[in-house]
């Protein structure tokens, strides 16, 4: 969904709760410490189909679509609403978009930045992401004008631990939901724009409905990937008969921290635990064999019979993992399709049969080669 479509939701917000609104560039960033903070998180991911004005073509056409298209929309003030923007560092391009936009782009409210340690293995991790999330919250605070109580962190840090506990319910138990695959994503990602309070009530909602309809009955299947756009490939999938058992998308699962709702002395601790919970992601620098471990868990808890690599044409963070991601299912016999895209609107002839022709396969293989 695009931002301009989701403004009457923003000036509601605004309006009627007195709250701000940043927009986000992906990927990983620490909503709680805007959640505490009163801020509404708006995240673009592209957005979507063809850019919004001249100023994407001042990147070069290498560069993917999530940035080029973000520079034209920033700059033809698609995000004039929000009162700042947010670039995590999830890679090179975006870390430049940061400046980029503010150079080229016309981009005059402040734009944030966030960087992640770059081995989050090592003992420093911890502390460089401690400074990181204390630099951010000062900044933030310039944002929203209001300085951050611990106790709102600590309300907020548990907000978004019972939210993921939602999406993994929804996500563990996908086949005794009785969604198909384009809804259940809808309702997932209403999660990047809505205010958290809101967004937990509909995973509520839906995770009552779980084993009270008729279960999945496609071809389990893992998908690995950015985002999931467009998201006609979800509605393709399912009309061949599979269905995403196992969601590795960096935009959903990789998001997705399992924790314990442990008490929180802390709350600077329980962030910082949150933060470094997380599952492994090529846009965190993740250990690659530590992924290709929580890949294979995902698809053998899952009874998933095939993967599907969903990427970002030019996005050096996810095509670094890709050959590793095919070698370590192909030495287990699970058959593997490439998708690669552009954040086009629709999907073409062309890869529509790919994925028919996927799920017709592993349908009668069986989960074999
Ligand atoms: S798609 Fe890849 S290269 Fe593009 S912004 Fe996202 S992580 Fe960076």
């Amino acid at each position: 969904m695009l931002l301009v479509t989701r403004e009457p939701y923003i000036r509601r917000q605004r309006s009627e709760h007195g709250r701000k609104a940043v927009a986000v560039l992906p990927v990983h960033y620490p909503k709680e410490l805007l959640t505490a903070l009163d801020l509404l998180a708006v995240e673009v991911w592209g957005p979507p189909g063809a850019p919004r004005g001249d100023d994407a073509g001042r990147i070069q056409t290498y560069v993917c679509a999530v940035v080029r298209n973000a520079l034209g929309f920033l700059a033809s003030g698609g995000a004039d609403l929000v009162d700042a923007a947010l670039f995590p560092h999830t890679c090179d391009s975006i870390q430049q978009l940061a400046t980029l936009a503010s150079d080229f782009g016309g981009w005059k409210k402040p734009a944030l930045t966030f960087l992640h340690p770059k081995d989050p293995g090592r003992p420093s991790a911890r502390r460089f992401a401690r400074e990181e999330l204390r630099a951010l919250a000062g900044k933030l605070e310039a944002v929203s004008g209001a300085k951050l109580e611990p106790g709102r962190l600590a309300a907020a840090i548990r907000l978004h631990r019972e939210i993921d506990a939602c999406r993994a319910a929804l996500l563990d138990g996908r086949a005794s939901l009785p969604l198909d695959d384009r809804e259940l994503y809808a309702l997932l990602r209403r999660g990047e724009w809505l205010w958290p309070e809101e967004h937990l009530s509909e995973l509520r909602a839906a995770r009552a409905l779980l084993g009270t309809g008729r279960p999945q009955a496609g071809v389990p299947v893992l998908v690995t990937g950015y985002v999931p756009e467009p998201a006609a490939t979800l509605g393709i999938l399912n009309g061949a008969g599979a269905f995403v058992a196992a969601d590795d998308y960096a935009a959903v699962g990789r998001r997705l921290v399992r924790e314990a709702d442990l008490p929180i002395a802390d709350p600077w601790e329980a962030l910082l635990d949150r933060y470094l919970a997380a599952p492994p992601c090529p846009t965190r620098s993740a250990d690659q064999d530590a992924r290709m471990r929580h890949l294979v868990g995902l698809l053998d808890r899952s009874g998933s019979r095939g993967v599907v690599i969903h990427v970002v044409k030019f996005c050096e963070p996810e095509l670094f993992d890709v050959p590793a991601i095919r070698r370590t299912f192909a030495a287990r016999g699970v058959p593997v399709l490439y998708l690669e895209g552009e954040l086009e609107r629709q999907l073409s002839g062309q890869v529509e049969t790919r994925i028919e022709a996927f799920a017709e396969m592993i349908s009668g293989a069986g989960g074999a080669a």
